[in-house]
């Protein structure tokens, strides 16, 4: 493992979803990172911190950085130069490093860019696959995501625009990721076509699970960042 860099699935939140292969490296690695995002009152949160404290993983070599949360990547993009290097330098010393991700790392991960950046700064860079979000979420409510020759597209809040909803949602299971980023335009959707079906989550595999597929309950909801919202014809 020497000199090798991990990127580490957690999983949505529950540390039972964390996979034995990403457990063996978390135990085995010398440092571990997680990201953590901070608030504007200068508090960090680290959802990935909260899983990690529950595995049997030494706290000691959990290092969590903040990743600033604004619209404007910039000052996210420099945390995440400044940690490349940090990571460079326990390689180049020989360390091995776990840098881990919530749900999947290949799936809208943000530490991708991470993963890249140090991939051209010539590190060896494994993954560790893991649960993504919408499959446990559906897992959760014993939802079959998709049957027989059903379609599935998965889309992040802020591409949502009226007439891909309407077009496709008569054709595929549609799953829509960052709920809020796309509030302006689902919400008079949901409205609008009651004869469709929704499943909304919040915050899956947490103490703060949350689901419905009532859509009066759903129009009432202050969405969360922690959302997903699926979409179906039938
Ligand atoms: N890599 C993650 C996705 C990160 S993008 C994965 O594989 O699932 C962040 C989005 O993921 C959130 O806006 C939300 O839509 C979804 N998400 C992540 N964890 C979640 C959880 N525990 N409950 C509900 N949605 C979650």
């Amino acid at each position: 493992m020497k000199g090798t860099v991990y990127g580490v699935s957690l999983g949505p939140g529950d540390p039972e979803l964390v996979t034995l292969k990403a457990l063996h490296v978390l135990q085995q690695v010398d440092v571990v990172f997680c990201p953590g995002t901070k608030l504007r009152s200068g508090e960090v949160k680290s959802r990935s911190g909260d899983i990690l404290r529950a595995l049997p993983v030494d706290g000691g070599k959990v290092r969590v950085f903040a990743v600033p949360m604004s619209k404007d990547r910039t000052s996210a993009l420099g945390a995440y130069e400044a940690l490349c290097r940090e990571v460079e330098a326990l390689v180049a010393g020989g360390k091995s490093v776990a840098i881990t991700a919530e749900g999947d790392a290949c799936f809208y991960s943000s530490a991708n860019y991470l993963y890249g950046l140090l991939r051209e700064a010539g590190c060896r860079v494994e993954m560790v696959a893991g649960v993504p979000a919408f499959i446990a979420a559906a897992s959760s409510v014993g939802l079959h995501l998709v049957k027989q020759r059903e379609r599935l597209l998965v889309i992040p809040g802020d591409v949502v625009v009226e007439e891909l909803l309407e077009s496709v949602v008569s054709k595929r299971v549609l799953v829509i990721m960052k709920v809020p980023l796309g509030e302006g335009i689902l919400r008079p959707f949901l409205a609008r076509h009651t004869e469709l079906h929704y499943h909304y989550f919040e915050q899956v595999g947490t103490p703060d699970e949350f689901y419905t597929s009532d859509l009066q309950e759903i129009l009432a909801r202050d969405f969360t960042y922690f959302s997903i919202l699926v979409i179906s014809a039938h």
